[in-house]
């Protein structure tokens, strides 16, 4: 693209950006999943960081707070009675039980961004991702991170430098299991470039939030033409 069409394109992006946003009054949940080392933390801090109508979404955990961790930033921390109780009270969209830790995305500060126009971004295996679905419909996209190659995510979990070789082998062989989901979403990208993942990303979040049962205001305004 030259240097024009792309300054044509950036600028068609941010009007577009704010007038569908002015005219919405519902967000959706956009949920990525694919792979470990796929790249959905990258690309999830990313789209988090650039567009200013998306806010990850935030955890509860009744596991330990690490170093550096802040309550309600990170996670919110609960102890383990509090969070059984409060599930009991069907305050989680999804819950779920991970080496002895609990894990579930609360129902309230979702509900609020998505009733202010805020999209939620959600970066969740197939498993929660199906139980996201069920549990909002109308609201979830979901989209399934693929790599270009075992060969490439091998390399990218190597370069992360977290794991040991024993680990990443079971991450590639678990990665095969999450891969074979990919049908299960409305979208597949395959991560071999970040800026045009980006890019993809932002055309699918474009047309999604102009979908029409994401626009109340419509009724209204065809009510007014039909009068
Ligand atoms: P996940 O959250 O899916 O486990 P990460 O976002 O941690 O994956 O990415 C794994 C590694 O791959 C990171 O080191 C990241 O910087 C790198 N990575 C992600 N996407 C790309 C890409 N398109 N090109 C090159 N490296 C990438």
């Amino acid at each position: 693209m030259t240097t024009h069409a792309n300054e044509v394109e950036n600028w068609l992006s941010a009007f577009e950006l704010k007038l569908s946003h002015e005219h919405r009054q519902r967000g959706l949940m956009l949920v990525i999943s694919g792979p470990s080392g796929g790249g959905k933390d990258t690309i999830a801090a990313l789209l988090d960081e650039e567009d200013p109508y998306i806010s990850r979404c935030i955890t509860a955990t009744t596991r330990g707070m690490r170093a550096g961790e802040e309550d309600g930033v990170d996670y919110y921390f609960m102890d383990k009675d509090d969070f059984l109780a409060k599930r009991s009270q069907n305050y989680f969209l999804e819950t779920n039980d991970f080496v002895g830790n609990w894990y579930g995305i609360p129902r309230g500060p979702v509900e609020e961004k998505l009733s202010k126009g805020i999209d939620v971004l959600f970066v969740i295996d197939w498993n929660g991702a199906r139980k996201l679905s069920k549990a909002m419909p109308d609201d979830v996209v979901k989209v399934f991170l693929l790599p270009p190659s075992m060969k490439e995510l091998e390399k990218r979990l190597r370069k992360r430098g977290t794991e040991t070789d024993d680990v990443i082998k079971r991450r590639l062989e678990q990665g095969k299991v999450d891969i074979s989901h990919y049908h299960e979403y409305d979208y597949v990208v395959v991560n071999d470039d970040l800026g045009s993942v980006l890019r993809r990303m932002n055309r699918i979040l474009r047309a999604e939030r102009l979908r029409r049962h994401r626009q109340p205001w419509l009724d209204g305004f065809v009510n007014n033409l039909l009068k």
